[in-house]
């Protein structure tokens, strides 16, 4: 394995990625008992950042998992990380787990501290070919738990629906349950039906990404029709246009889905409004915070 030269934080102790090591009886490594964020960074400005640190304090309340670190702490480490790193366009990852503990044992222990490690990756964003173009996507029933809402490390569902995409090389599988849309292995899914763009309704079944809530912001402020609804399967098949979100994707167009066209098979037009939005909503922001800084 080659570990690029990175420099990341565990447990209070900023070093190299490669020399950092947990114990084998962490419960991140035994269970999967863990939770994460990931957050992208622009010219070394991390975007939507509070957001990001809500979702993990949901998160790491939902597991039971007492949070090592303020806000102010988070943010602290965070900016710290993304100062080190060599390279400005970042992805941070940020993973607490429950920690190590002994024996074995599937009840949480009562004594226990979390494993905190954080470090940055360059960002490989979406080129302007795969922007232009769109991407294929298959689908899959949803295989997982009942508590998507959480963003936990325990993703064996995940990586194994995403596995059914890369053998069709495609970039994502899209998620059904019970004849409804839920979700991507890794990512929000849209559709647009007559002018309107449609969102799955959050709850259990799903991660609400903080692009899918930046999405419906960037609908509202620019008046376009959008609704948050129950979307079926047989809609999302005939739909108009079918987009896919999340931090490291941001938005981008679904031009088939097993096989079979979306739409004309092209990236539509509320697609390209929504993108150059999206695009101009991010250069304002990190104005804004350059300014500031
Ligand atoms: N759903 C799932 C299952 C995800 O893993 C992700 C993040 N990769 C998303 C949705 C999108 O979330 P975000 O917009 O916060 O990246």
């Amino acid at each position: 394995m080659q570990i690029p030269e990175l420099t990341a934080y565990l447990n209070g102790r900023f070093a190299p990625l490669e020399q950092l090591q947990v114990p084998v009886l962490d419960r991140g490594f035994l269970f999967g008992d863990g939770v994460y964020e990931v957050i992208p960074v622009y010219s070394r400005l991390p975007f939507r950042l509070d957001e990001h640190l809500t979702r993990l304090e949901n998160s790491l309340a939902a597991v039971q998992i007492d949070n090592p670190h303020s806000r102010e702490t988070w943010r602290t480490l965070i900016l710290e990380i993304i100062r080190l790193q060599g390279f400005a366009d970042q992805s941070v990852y940020l993973q607490v787990t429950r920690g190590p503990a002994y024996p074995r044992n599937h009840v949480i222990p009562t004594k226990v501290e979390p494993t905190v490690l954080i470090y940055a990756d360059p960002l490989t964003q979406p080129s302007p070919d795969l922007v232009e173009q769109g991407v294929a996507v298959v689908s899959a029933a949803d295989i997982r738990w009942l508590r998507c809402n959480i963003k936990a490390t325990t993703l064996l569902a995940n990586v194994l629906l995403r596995q059914l995409a890369v053998a069709e090389g495609a970039a994502e599988t899209v998620l059904f349950r019970d004849g409804l849309l839920i979700e991507g292995s890794s990512s929000n899914i849209f559709v647009v039906i007559q002018g309107e763009i449609l969102a799955p309704p959050p709850s259990h079944l799903m991660l609400t990404g903080i692009t899918y809530d930046l999405i419906l912001e960037l609908a509202r402020q620019h008046g376009m029709a959008h609704r948050v609804c129950e979307i079926t399967e047989q809609q999302v098949r005939d739909a108009d246009e079918v987009w896919l979100t999340s931090s490291s994707k941001e938005v981008l167009a679904v031009v088939s889905m097993d096989g079979r066209p979306v739409g004309n098979g092209q990236p539509g037009p509320l697609f390209r409004a929504m993108y150059r939005h999206y695009q101009q909503f991010k250069r304002d922001v990190m104005r804004h915070k350059e300014q500031q800084a």
